[in-house]
């Protein structure tokens, strides 16, 4: 009976059972390789809904396989654990081949959205389960402090509505890894439907196999973009709609204040997904040229740049694909498409963020002028559009949460009468204003100082505050009165948080 056989025997029955799909484009894409399991591991947090739309019932939840299974102790039914090959642009150079360090697919599930009878596939990946044949000089393993990050920042973006990976579940350990000091590593199981990125692509293209380049883009079509495999040029096509969907995420992550921190290539998902969460932040005091990654001196992904860098990215996709397209131009059609969409996208999540519904000519010079506003005092990005979606135009009414937030009262009392002329300029009602900003501006976001509450209790074995906190995440628009200190500004102490590739 062979290893697999057995452990198939031994799973509860309920055990969902694991499908490949990935390692159907054969060897040259992926090492198989066996996950090296953290000595002495415990589950220390599951995502519920997750799980269960991934077809684990409560019961097993509870059950010391799913602990095994996602620890990297016992293989799955059906699971055929692989590290993919990739390479990538490190920093706007070249790195050549990169791959999946400390990344493991278990292989995909299929998943069900509540009650919706659409299903989809997502694949499962372990990431610090030990060295690959891709580690280079790593260890293969993510620190506690990093796994937690990934795991809450992961499940904050999708409540957000942002387009992200998914967090299972998190697995803790008494087993230390070496960064700038010794700290504890953990195993965090994220969720995608396919964790293929531009430097997947980048890969073949540099290695001029483009054999293996089509493979991997029909294997993309077929099971990502199966709409576009009718149009005339299938891979434009494909490209194009990776492009929108790049520059809309970009859009999502500039209206809500977030920092990726390292837009490399092979951390850009080709499903235009939010992957790789290492050094990012969300804005507190507001700082367009902000750079929250310890690790970029040049400040290449500073908070403004990050458009641009989203579009620097697509060409070195397009680059790579563009044997597969065959015709310079349909590929420039193809990427001019990141302008418009990323425009397009961030004006429409601005104007929401305001409370306009109409668009008028002037409304960019409002809204910049109110982010310049903010800029020139660094006032809390999330907390001054929280506090707008609550001002009020009715003559008597003080608007002390906003005002309070800003030190040049003045200046903040001009804007206020452009905005109330512009309100009232699409009659804008109230009520449905405060609704719509409310469901539009989030009072919850990750920021560094409560990640790093819930990391230093759970340095301690103490996971109530990650829970806590993971739970406040899941619902960032509602008021949650009792979770108020959850939306304070940083204290001082979180000044020194430092955030760097080391993860
Ligand atoms: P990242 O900056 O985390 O996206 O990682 C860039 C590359 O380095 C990827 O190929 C990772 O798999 C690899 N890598 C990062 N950390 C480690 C580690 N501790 N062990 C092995 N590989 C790693
Ligand atoms: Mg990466």
């Amino acid at each position: 009976m062979s290893a697999n056989a057995h452990t198939l025997l031994e799973f509860p029955k309920a055990f969902p059972t694991f499908g490949n799909q990935f390692a159907s484009l054969g060897n040259d894409f992926f090492a198989s390789v066996q996950a090296q399991a953290l000595k002495s591991s415990y589950l220390i947090a599951t995502n519920q809904q997750l799980a269960v739309e991934l077809g684990f019932d409560e019961t097993l939840l509870k059950d010391d396989s799913f602990r095994q299974v996602f620890a990297g102790e016992r293989l799955a039914p059906g699971s055929q654990p692989i590290a993919a090959v990739y390479s990538g642009h490190q920093f706007g150079v070249w790195a050549g081949q990169l791959g999946d360090g400390r990344a493991l697919l278990l292989g995909d599930l299929e998943c069900k959205h509540g009650n919706s009878q659409v299903i989809e596939r997502f694949e499962l990946q372990l990431k610090g389960a030990g060295q690959t044949p891709f580690s280079r000089m790593g260890d293969g393993r993510a620190v506690l402090r990093s796994s937690i990050r990934e795991y809450l920042c992961s499940e904050a973006m999708n409540a957000l509505g942002i387009p992200t990976s998914r967090a299972l579940c998190l697995i803790g350990s008494d087993q230390y890894a070496m960064r700038e000091q010794p700290e504890k590593t953990a195993i965090v199981t994220r969720v995608a439907t396919s964790f293929i990125r531009f430097g997947s692509f980048e890969h073949w293209y540099y290695r001029g196999e483009h054999e293996q380049l089509k493979q991997l883009a029909d294997f993309c079509l077929i099971h990502y973009f199966p709409a576009l495999q009718g149009e005339s040029n299938p891979y434009q096509a494909m490209l194009k709609e990776i492009v929108k969907r790049t520059a809309e995420m970009i859009a999502h992550w500039q209206a809500v204040g977030f920092m990726h921190g390292v837009m490399n290539t092979d951390n850009m998902s080709i499903l235009g997904l939010t992957l790789d969460y290492g050094p990012f932040g969300f804005m507190d005091g507001y700082q367009p040229q902000q750079i929250c990654n310890h690790s970029d001196n040049q400040g290449r992904y500073a908070f403004h740049m990050q458009p641009r860098i989203g579009q620097w990215n697509c060409h070195a996709l397009a680059q790579a694909m563009l044997p597969l397209i065959g015709d310079v131009d349909a590929t420039q059609e193809a990427l001019s498409v990141y302008v418009p969409s990323f425009e397009q996208k961030h004006a429409q999540l601005i104007n929401a963020k305001f409370g306009l519904k109409e668009s008028h000519a002037d409304d960019d010079a409002l809204t910049s002028d109110f982010l310049n506003l903010m800029a020139a005092e660094g006032v809390d990005y999330t907390n001054s559009f929280r506090a707008l979606s609550r001002y009020s135009q009715q003559i008597g009414a003080k608007n002390e949460a906003l005002r309070d937030l800003f030190i040049d009262r003045a200046g903040l009392d001009r804007w206020l009468e452009r905005y109330k002329d512009r309100l009232v300029a699409e009659e804008s009602n109230e009520e449905e204003r405060h609704i719509l900003m409310k469901s539009r501006n989030p009072k919850f976001v990750l920021r560094n100082y409560l990640a790093q509450q819930a990391i230093d209790a759970a340095e301690k074995k103490d996971f109530s505050e990650l829970q806590r906190l993971f739970e406040v995440l899941q619902h960032p628009y509602e008021e949650q009165i009792e979770a108020e200190h959850y939306a304070a500004l940083p204290p001082d102490w979180a000044q020194t948080i430092s955030v760097s590739c080391s993860s």
